[in-house]
């Protein structure tokens, strides 16, 4: 029997929601698998910022750092758009990233083929499916380099400068080849290093940590071409890992060629073992508290906490089967819903995928 401490933090809108029905998931795992969890429940958000005035609280940042990881259903929202950047409830989650150290998001793209008519490719082009994994430097590269304005001889000029160094592209490059190993062994690394120094030094760090991990495959790619072949043939792709930049380009291209933003869960890891887990949408406040957003999002971003923090790679395939199979039972929530099909909502949802199980 094994003993895990889960910081909980349902956050604003459809967050609770949704976070309930992992929840759910996870106890029902437990008790097949006889594994402990434990959950604390964390303030973060707009909720921390109503009730306690700040976006993540001292005290419940704490709770964090003593976990074994973080769940996070989705945070913000337009009622506190108003406040001033430095005070939003977003801040909460660039905090927490901070202080775990979290460099490395990873975002798994799935086209189910049960969920294939949502795809905006044509069928031949999807073939077996798509099953692809962005990973992507979160915490460098041009958007943490120095920036500012200057006057020049033709004008106010702007920069933003692209910096990376050596240490942090074998730290990104080892989290990639690690999940390549949890996966098919290939990893494509995206660059422009036809043209920025940075992505020469990118890719040269790549070979060199590729060298320690002869099981898998690296090869490079152009981040031009990564993109139209990400449309032209997504099957191509298992790993991906990329720079701050391409990499926030990339994972939303990806994640709108499965046509499904309720279903698709992320990671983000630091040095520590502790991972922060959250679907990729948002807080969705337009549909929050009538029991009709997705919960898959947020219960196969439990199921990427089993697998990536805790090491339990059969409870994880668990769940993403038991998913696949409501799927396949025909059962949808309305954001995935097609002709034929049985409509449920959130709450019922949860119930069958952990019944499934
Ligand atoms: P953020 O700025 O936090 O990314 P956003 O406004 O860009 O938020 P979302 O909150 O993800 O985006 O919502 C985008 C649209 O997708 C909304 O119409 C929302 O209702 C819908 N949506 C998002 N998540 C879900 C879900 N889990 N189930 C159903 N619909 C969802
Ligand atoms: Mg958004």
């Amino acid at each position: 029997m094994m003993n895990f401490h889960i910081a909980v933090i349902p956050g604003d809108g459809i967050g609770p929601e949704i976070m309930d029905q992992a929840l759910l998931v996870l106890k029902e795992i437990g008790s097949i698998y006889h594994h402990e969890f434990r959950f604390s429940e964390v303030m973060m958000g707009g909720c921390a910022i109503d009730k306690k005035g700040e976006a993540l609280p001292q005290e419940d940042l704490t709770i964090c750092l003593k976990s074994d990881a973080v769940l996070l259903g989705a945070v913000g929202g337009e009622k506190w758009d108003h406040l001033p950047g430095d005070q939003r409830p977003e801040r909460g989650l660039l905090r927490l990233r901070k202080e775990l150290g979290s460099y490395a998001n990873i975002r798994p793209a799935v086209l189910y083929k049960e969920l294939k008519d949502a795809c905006p490719l044509k069928s031949e082009i999807i073939g077996e499916g798509i099953d692809l994994c962005v990973v992507r430097e979160l915490t460098g590269g041009i958007y943490f380099g120095e920036k500012g304005r200057r006057r020049g001889t033709m004008g106010e000029q702007a920069y933003d400068i692209e910096i990376y160094s050596e240490t942090e592209i074998e730290s990104i490059a080892r989290t990639a080849f690690e999940v390549a190993r949890k996966r098919n062994k290939k990893v494509t690394s995206i660059d422009k290093a036809n043209v920025l120094e940075s992505s020469r030094l990118w890719r040269s760090v790549m070979e060199k940590v590729a060298g320690e991990y002869d099981d898998v495959v690296l090869n490079h790619m152009y981040i031009d071409n990564a993109a139209m072949q990400l449309i032209k043939n997504p099957s191509q792709f298992d790993v991906i890992v990329t720079t701050n930049m391409f990499g926030d380009i990339l994972s939303d291209e990806a994640s709108m060629i499965t046509g499904s933003i309720g279903i698709l869960p992320s990671a983000s890891l630091g040095e520590g073992k502790i991972g922060i887990y959250e679907p990729i949408h948002g807080s969705a406040p337009d549909i929050a508290g009538l029991d009709l957003a997705n919960p898959i999002g947020m219960i196969l971003s439990a199921a990427m906490m089993l697998r990536y923090s805790f090491d339990l790679e059969s409870e994880a395939k668990s769940i993403e089967n038991a998913v696949v199979n409501i799927l396949g039972k025909n059962i949808r929530t309305r954001d995935i819903m097609g002709e034929g099909m049985h409509l449920v909502g959130t709450k019922e949802m949860g119930k069958l995928i952990a019944d499934e199980l």
